[in-house]
């Protein structure tokens, strides 16, 4: 019969981690082929072998997650073009500020009957207004766009540690069923939701509060001030959401992409780490320095989605009502100080 074929587009550590995932299954299921292919972003290595092939030929991403083994049917290919050509199901995994030229470069290049999901947490702000990264590679390639997002930090979900998972739909309940058939695993557990903006928001927005939560632990403000930046960050995230979109489902943020996510990377994460270095750097040193010395060629999503909805929230004269959103990126671009992260975001809101 027919078989699937699964493209990875990405390979930081949480692209290697779904390919991975996804490749643990295609072997398993009959309906999907086999190999799965990673489309790189090609650098050099210091010893100067290709990423590629050093993935191809160690079968580790030796630069975004050494020691983890993805499966001898994961295949690295350089050539965008050329790993997505065939496939009917891509997983687009890449840092948010590089999708939009992917996408451009990819118009007219995939099949007309693929099916996409994003899992990354992000979005674009264009003329027009907000735009969510599944709506932009769904209006761009003229496909459609289901999410994944959840309590998932990457190095742990390599290990094989229990975590759940969100798989974010519009309407058509067999496709989530897919993917959830080729991302499931004993470790990795998905469930799908037919609220593709609240989960895709969720996982956007939280990268926010982590910014938030970081700034706390770097100032020594102690666990109940962090759990109070928690909530007042999971409100706004509620209410943001809400107001971009009335269909978002309330329920949507008790699921692993809501709640679960905010505390996992508000104590785990990448975005929580840097803002941490920041904050007891009394914000002499710029997040772009900090992420390049503590990442090694990783990205942080935090700064520039706070940008991002700053921008939302001033065109649409909602600033007063997401004092955190908008302090956490008035003081990543230094206008204030990181001990304002408390004296700022406690004011009470009101909604528009
Ligand atoms: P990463 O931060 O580990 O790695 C950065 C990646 O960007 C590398 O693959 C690098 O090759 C690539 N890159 C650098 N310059 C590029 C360019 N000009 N064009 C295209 N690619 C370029 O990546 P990641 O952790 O896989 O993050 C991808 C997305 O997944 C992000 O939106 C992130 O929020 C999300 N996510 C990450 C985790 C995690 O724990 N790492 C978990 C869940 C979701
Ligand atoms: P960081 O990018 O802050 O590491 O968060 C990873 C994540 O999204 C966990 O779900």
């Amino acid at each position: 019969g027919y078989k699937s074929r699964v493209t990875v587009v990405g390979s930081g550590s949480w692209g290697s981690v779904a390919a991975k995932l996804v490749a643990s299954n295609t072997l398993k299921i009959s309906s999907f082929h086999d190999d799965v292919k990673m489309w790189v972003f090609e650098e050099t290595l210091q010893s100067g072998e290709k990423l590629t092939d050093a993935i191809n030929r160690t079968n580790e991403n030796v630069k975004y997650l050494p020691g983890i083994k993805l499966g001898k049917n994961v295949i690295a290919d350089p050539d965008l073009d050329n790993a997505v050509k065939d496939a009917n199901m891509l997983v687009f995994v890449t840092p948010h500020q590089f999708i939009d030229d992917i996408c451009k470069s990819l118009v007219g290049k995939v099949r007309s009957d693929v099916e996409a999901i994003s899992l990354i947490k992000g979005m674009e702000v264009k003329i027009e207004g907000p735009c969510l990264l599944s709506s932009c590679i769904s209006e761009q390639l003229g496909i459609n766009c289901s999410v994944l997002m959840g309590a998932n930090l990457a190095n742990e979900i390599a290990e094989e540690k229990f975590s759940e998972a969100t798989v974010g739909y519009r309407d058509n309940r067999e496709i989530a069923e897919q993917w959830v058939q080729l991302f499931s695993t004993p470790y990795f557990m998905v469930t799908p939701v037919q609220d593709v903006e609240g989960v895709e928001l969720c996982g956007t927005l939280k990268n926010v509060v982590a910014i938030a939560a970081g700034f706390v632990d770097g100032l020594d403000m102690g666990n109940n001030t962090k759990a109070a930046i928690i909530r007042l960050g999971l409100r706004e995230m509620r209410d943001f959401s809400k107001l971009l979109f009335s269909s978002v489902k309330d329920s949507t943020f008790y699921e692993s992409c809501g709640v679960a996510d905010v505390i996992t990377t508000c104590f785990g994460g990448r975005n929580r780490k840097v803002a941490e270095a920041f904050a007891k750097n009394g914000g002499e040193r710029s997040f772009d320095e900090l992420e390049a010395e503590m990442l090694q060629g990783q990205k942080l999503q935090g700064v520039s989605t706070a940008r991002e909805v700053y921008e939302v929230l001033r065109h649409r004269g909602w600033l007063e009502s997401f004092p955190l959103f908008a302090t956490v990126h008035e003081i990543c671009m230094g206008h204030l100080p990181p001990s304002a992260i408390v004296k700022y975001s406690r004011r009470k809101s009101t909604l528009p």
